[in-house]
This record gives structure tokens, C-alpha cells and sequence, in this order.
């Protein structure tokens, strides 16, 4: 295996295996990966335009019971500082952005046990029915397990009824790394690749669209975001449902993961990670910048 022979398979359009994968993000230099990166792009996008939403993304809880090590949002039951708005206090919150110029709301929260399924539902129904202009992007992977779970109805349901509310757009949130070593390390009460894997495959099955993310820069290996790009290369493969790929860097601050990581992730990895994945993931059509990448 070489450079230059890898080069020539991505530039006549071929799929990289991750053995290959692996090797040309272990060896290949940056400004060569962006140069294939770039013709990618405007391959599948031939208009030299980049485009945006103007979005919002509050939270209607901080009370959670997962307990990721690499997360400084969280609050459990009686903690100081801990919150849960109700769905007034959030469609309020929502108009006042709509007032703004707001077109997209990505809603997430903790995932709340005492929180019950009926909030969620009226949550959609009401953005739907009161802001029709918006579009609801709500409720990652985590919260709907959870939803299943305080609920008693299956994922496949769950997802129906929030399907049948009108909600159309589903956050790829909740994935960090699609790799089980390295979620046993940082979010083991979260669950496995496969079970995020799975509300997304049954949330494509109905029809929503949604984002695949990735947090890199703590404890994966260039072999875990490879198995996390296969990973949603497949499920991308079934049902076309990733309108887009968004990486984002780990943000150490005020998290016990912050104390256990080897070196923070730089502003060239970033570079790095924005190029390998748009050329490893060749059935999506767009890489989503963030804003806190
Ligand atoms: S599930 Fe979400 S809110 Fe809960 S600890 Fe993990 S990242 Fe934080």
C-alpha cells in the first residue's frame, strides 16, 4: 500500500477500505489530503457557495443520570444549579428566537427520568403548531432511549409518534465515538455504538433526516475514527439519511475527562478531521462546521 497509489483510488472516485483509510490517515500530509478533499467538494457540490441555518440550541433540562466523564453540563436530581423548563417556558424561549431570525431550534437536554414521554411530544406538537416556520431538530439518540425507556414503547415507536407530531429532523448528538472501547472509558452508562446506531437506522427507516457527529481529541486512536467513519458509511449506505457529517474537537473545561486525556486536539487536527472525512465518507454529500469546533 502507498500514497500515491491510495491518491489515485480516491481520485477516480473508488471507496477506501478502513485498512486504507487507516493508512492515509496515519501517513498522508495535510495539504495533500486537502487538496483531495477539496476536489471531493466541489465534485459534489459544484457551486463555489457554502450554505447556513440560523439556528438556536437551548436545553430544557441539565438533570441527567448517564454521567458521561466528558461532559460539564450535567446536573443530577437537588444539585445546585440544576433545571427543567417547562414546555411554556420553552416555546417562549423558541418565539423569542423565532423574533430573532431563527429557522432551525436544536433541542436537546439531559436525559431526565422523571421528565414524562407526554412533555416530549407536546414539546413538538406546539413548535410545530405555534412557529410552523421552524424547523424542530430535537432530541439526540440518549434522550430518546430514554424516552423509551420512561415510556415503555419500543424505539421504532417512540420515534412513529414523535414522526407523527411532525417532526421531521433528528440531532446525530450522543455518538462521540463509535467505538465501544472507548465509550466503556467515557460514557459507560450510555450505551454501545450499536444502540446509536440503531435509533438512527430506525429513525432513516421512518423518514427522518438527521447529522452523524463525532467528538474527537480525548482518549480514541486513529483506529476508533476509522471504525467510527465505517461505522456511518454503512448505515449511510441503507437508508441515505445523514444530510451531513459535523465533527467537533472535546472541550475539556470543568470535566473529569480533562485530567485523564494525553494532549488537547488542535486547530491542524481539525483541518485533518474535515478532510479525511469528507473523503472517507463518500455517500455524504455535506461536512457540517460547527461553531465550537
Ligand atoms: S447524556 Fe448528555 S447531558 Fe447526560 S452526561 Fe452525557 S453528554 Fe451530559
Amino acid at each position: 500500500m502507498t500514497l500515491d497509489s491510495l491518491y489515485q483510488k480516491i481520485q477516480s472516485q473508488q471507496r477506501l477500505t478502513p485498512e486504507e483509510g487507516l493508512f492515509v490517515l496515519k501517513n498522508a500530509e495535510l495539504l495533500d489530503l486537502g487538496g483531495l478533499a477539496n476536489e471531493i467538494r466541489f465534485r459534489k457540490n459544484p457551486e463555489p457557495r457554502v450554505t447556513f441555518v440560523i439556528d438556536t440550541n437551548p436545553n430544557y433540562t441539565n438533570i441527567c443520570n448517564i454521567d458521561c466523564i466528558f461532559c460539564a453540563f450535567y446536573r443530577h436530581p437537588g444539585e445546585k444549579g440544576e433545571y427543567t423548563y417547562t414546555v411554556d417556558q420553552m416555546l417562549e424561549n423558541f418565539k423569542r428566537a423565532a423574533a430573532q431570525g431563527v429557522t432551525t431550534i436544536l433541542l436537546q437536554g439531559g436525559v431526565n427520568p422523571a421528565i414524562p414521554f407526554e412533555y416530549y411530544i407536546e414539546m413538538v406538537q406546539r413548535t410545530v403548531k405555534e412557529l410552523p416556520a421552524v424547523t424542530p431538530h430535537f432530541y439526540s439518540t440518549s434522550e430518546i432511549i430514554g424516552m423509551s425507556q420512561v415510556s415503555g414503547f419500543t424505539i421504532p415507536q417512540v420515534l412513529q409518534k414523535l414522526w407523527n407530531t411532525g417532526q421531521r429532523s433528528i440531532p446525530g448528538g450522543g455518538a462521540e465515538i463509535l467505538s465501544d472501547r472507548v465509550k466503556k472509558k467515557i460514557s459507560h452508562l450510555k450505551g454501545t455504538s450499536a444502540d446509536w446506531l440503531n435509533v438512527m437506522r430506525e429513525a432513516h427507516k421512518i423518514g427522518f433526516k438527521s447529522t452523524a457527529t463525532m467528538m474527537y481529541g480525548h482518549l480514541e486512536t486513529d483506529e476508533d475514527i476509522v471504525e467510527h467513519l465505517e461505522s456511518i458509511r454503512q448505515l449511510q449506505d441503507e437508508h441515505h439519511g445523514f444530510t451531513a457529517f459535523v465533527p467537533w474537537s472535546f472541550k475539556p473545561g470543568n470535566t473529569p475527562l480533562e485530567k485523564i486525556i494525553p494532549h488537547y486536539a488542535t486547530p491542524t487536527r481539525y483541518l485533518q478531521m474535515l478532510a479525511f472525512s469528507r473523503i472517507y465518507l463518500d455517500n455524504f454529500a455535506h461536512i457540517q462546521a460547527s461553531w465550537f469546533s
